[in-house]
């Protein structure tokens, strides 16, 4: 059964092909927890993706399934692509979008890394 509001991990999502090989992508860093590449359509001047390696639909899903250590090392490698990619000075923004109402297209568990230009409030004000 599926931990959230998200049917169960589809091996045939795009990402996990991705992480297969199957399909090419632009690698900005890889190791044993994760996997970094360029989104295909970007929404700042830098604009990568960070993917753990595991079957995990969601940030829903990964919290409660991943073990401690997968836990850690993905997020220690999420904020080793930032600082590699130089942002840590200016700065950037750390994104996951979860299920319907986050708008989340791909169902692998995903983290968008943000930077290059100042990326304004978080979220729009009805008044922006
Ligand atoms: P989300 O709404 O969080 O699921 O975002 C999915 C992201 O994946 C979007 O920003 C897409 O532009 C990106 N995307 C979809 N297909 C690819 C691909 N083949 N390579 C890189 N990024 C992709």
């Amino acid at each position: 059964m599926p931990v959230s509001g998200l049917p169960p991990y589809d091996r045939s999502n795009i990402f996990a092909r991705i992480l297969r090989g199957e399909i090419p992508a632009k690698k900005v860093y890889e190791d044993e927890h994760a996997f970094a590449f360029h989104d295909i359509s970007p929404q700042a001047p830098v604009h990568v993706l960070v993917v753990p390696k595991g079957d995990y639909v969601s940030l829903a899903d990964f919290a409660a399934s991943a073990p401690a250590e997968t836990i850690a090392g993905f997020w220690r490698a999420v904020a080793k692509v930032a600082k590699d990619l130089t942002l840590e000075v200016s700065g950037y923004r750390v994104l996951t979008n979860m299920g319907v109402h986050g708008h989340q297209e791909v169902p692998h568990f995903h983290v968008h890394i943000f930077g290059g230009r100042p990326l304004g409030r978080m979220m729009p004000r009805a008044d922006d």
